[in-house]
């Protein structure tokens, strides 16, 4: 088959290799789709510990049961489109035992320890098999669609934590494509009112076409703040999301977030660099929960593929390309110039 293979920084490289041969236990995937991830990026770009080449990434997709050495069927069969719950958790740690398998002690993922979804084969590793961690398409919905189920479960991780509901104002920093999932899954549970901020006038434009209260440009003169204190009455909002990797915008969220207020930090910050300025007196006047939140439970990957299946979720509008594999590389420049929002890779 031919697939992308990661050797290192800026190497990503398509090119035939030997199909993947299923061992007792394990079942074979055809990848229609597999969306690029910001974490795909950052590894091409910069590389990652966790990540020893070669190997092939993708881990957002959607594919179909082609061949099975499974014991038990788990109630597929061969034809079946599949999404994946893509952490291996251990099972046997506190975390596992708690539900928590995000943060399990031993977890290992795929496309960070075995071979991802940017290739026209897969293997589903035998744990992830007898876990039940494939989770069937019972409808029509595009595989496209499906692949975000991954990074939606991330999304709903950090909501389990910030509880919003009808009574809620939120407001997001970052109008990537993580963003623009927690506005709409905010929306979905309720929230009043949602707005996005962004450096960038150009993404906020095209998160416009979501359901959104509004947009507010980010500036370095801090205007933003103002902004969003004069659109909630004076109170600032109930919620504030940062779905960006920036310190200020961490420092911002503080500043903006009304009192009782939730925030969430969704994106960590550059290894190189994760220590932020807080102004911590805000959590003290205000009574500000602050959380952050890591990958996604295994329940959060339920709800997520569920919510996609149901065609209640805006997919068709995140997914903004769709590329061949060849191409594949392509989609780097798209993400960082903000033109697309996901790029979606078909490898067959
Ligand atoms: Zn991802
Ligand atoms: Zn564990």
């Amino acid at each position: 088959m031919r697939a992308a293979i990661y050797r290192g920084k800026e190497a990503l490289d398509v090119e035939e290799v030997d199909d993947p041969i299923i061992a007792d236990g394990e079942v074979l995937l055809e990848i229609e789709a597999c969306a690029v991830c910001g974490t795909d990026l950052r590894t091409y770009r910069h590389g990652d510990q966790k990540i020893k080449p070669p190997r092939i990434l993708g881990h957002e997709f959607c594919g179909r049961v082609v061949d099975s050495r499974a014991s038990e069927t788990h109630g597929l069969r061969l034809g079946d489109r599949v999404v994946m719950y893509i952490v291996l958790p251990c099972g046997e740690c506190l975390y596992c035992k708690r539900g928590r398998q995000n943060l399990c002690q031993q977890r290992t993922t795929m496309s960070y320890h075995y071979d991802g979804a940017f290739a026209p084969l897969m293997k589903v590793p035998a744990a992830a098999v007898s876990n039940d961690q494939l989770f069937k398409v019972e409808t029509d919905i595009p595989s496209s669609h499906m692949g975000l189920a991954e990074p939606l479960g991330c999304v709903i991780n950090a909501h389990g934590r910030l509880n919003i509901g009808l009574h809620d104002t939120v407001a997001v920093i970052g109008a990537g494509p993580i963003g623009v999932m927690h506005a709409a899954v905010a929306r979905l549970q309720g929230a009043q009112k949602v707005w996005m901020l962004d450096i960038s006038s150009a993404r906020l434009e095209k998160a416009n076409a979501f359901d959104l209260e509004g947009t507010v440009v980010v500036t370095a003169n801090g205007d933003h703040l103002a902004q969003i204190q004069e659109l909630t009455d004076g109170l600032g909002p109930s919620v504030v999301i940062v779905a960006c990797s920036h310190a200020q915008a961490q420092a911002d969220a503080l500043e903006m977030a009304g009192k009782g207020g939730r925030v969430e930090f969704f994106g960590g910050l550059p290894k190189s660099a994760p220590t932020a300025v807080l102004n911590t007196n805000h959590l003290h006047y205000k009574e500000l929960l602050v959380t952050g939140s890591y990958s996604e439970k295994m329940s959060d990957f339920q709800a997520s593929q569920s919510l996609i299946q149901s065609g209640r979720f805006p997919a068709d509008r995140i997914i903004t390309h769709t590329l061949p594999l060849d191409r594949i590389e392509e989609s780097f420049p798209l993400m960082e110039s903000g033109e697309a929002l996901k790029v979606c890779i078909t490898p067959n």
